[in-house]
């Protein structure tokens, strides 16, 4: 049977899980996995460290210019880590300082303008599991399977500040959930393609289902999606 290739778009509020779910996804169904997350930050780090004014186009305009990004397979952790004109930046774009930022800097039209663009280009071929806020809305509206992801709050900000220590990086729990709120705040009023469920998303609640659960709901989905493709006459 011709099983096609598709995109499976996956939204969400900060730290639902999206990017751990979307990795563990596309490794079983043999997928890249891109998290566009880590693009704003890369961007959102650059901007910090050359002083960039988020209230001046010509900069802005200028530093985006200046700006390559590029994921690259690490064979020691078997993640695809984020790089920052040719630099290894992945453990600098998960501090806080960037955490902090990284809402402000996603809310410019130009920086989400270049972003799409290139994620668009990342996904043509499809075979990709593509994780952020606006896959499924703005990036790829044509998604074979979209998912919006929820939790609770407070839960997300003890994964959070769990995944942080591993990361040898002790963060008060209040400053944490702080952080989340400020940028599902800023994320879902921006004017620019805010966060928001798509209406042909399946929604799923990650408050009290473990990873493997969250991974087997959304590979099942994508096998009837992926069936539906290549049979347009099946019901999905
Ligand atoms: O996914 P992560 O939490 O690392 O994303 C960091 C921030 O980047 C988000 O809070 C949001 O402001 C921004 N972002 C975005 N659009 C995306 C992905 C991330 O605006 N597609």
């Amino acid at each position: 049977m011709d099983i096609r290739k598709i995109i499976i778009a996956i939204d969400g509020y900060s730290s639902c899980g999206k990017s751990t779910t979307a990795k563990k996804v596309a490794a079983r169904l043999g997928y890249g996995y891109i998290d566009t997350g880590a693009m704003y930050r890369a961007v959102t780090l650059f901007f910090l460290e050359n002083k960039i004014s988020l209230t001046n186009p010509k900069e802005i305009s200028k530093a985006l210019s200046q700006i390559q990004i590029s994921f690259n397979h690490n064979p020691r952790t078997a993640e695809n880590e984020v790089f920052l004109n040719g630099v290894n930046v992945e453990k600098e774009i998960r501090k806080m300082y960037v955490s902090d930022q990284v809402s402000e800097v996603s809310t410019l039209v130009d920086v989400r303008h270049a972003m799409v663009a290139q994620q668009q280009k990342m996904g043509k071929k499809k075979g990709i599991v593509m994780d952020g806020r606006d896959i499924g809305t703005r990036v790829f509206p044509e998604a074979e399977l979209k998912l919006f992801m929820t939790a609770d709050l407070h839960l997300r900000a003890v994964r959070r500040q769990q995944e942080l220590l591993m990361k040898n990086q002790l963060v008060n729990l209040d400053e944490i959930q702080h952080n989340l709120e400020h940028r599902d705040r800023i994320d879902s009023s921006r004017t620019e393609s805010p966060l928001r469920k798509a209406e042909d998303a399946v929604e799923i609640d990650t408050s009290y289902i473990t990873i493997e659960e969250q991974v087997d709901i959304v590979v099942e989905h994508a096998t009837s999606r992926m069936l539906f493709a290549a049979n347009p006459v099946l019901k999905d």
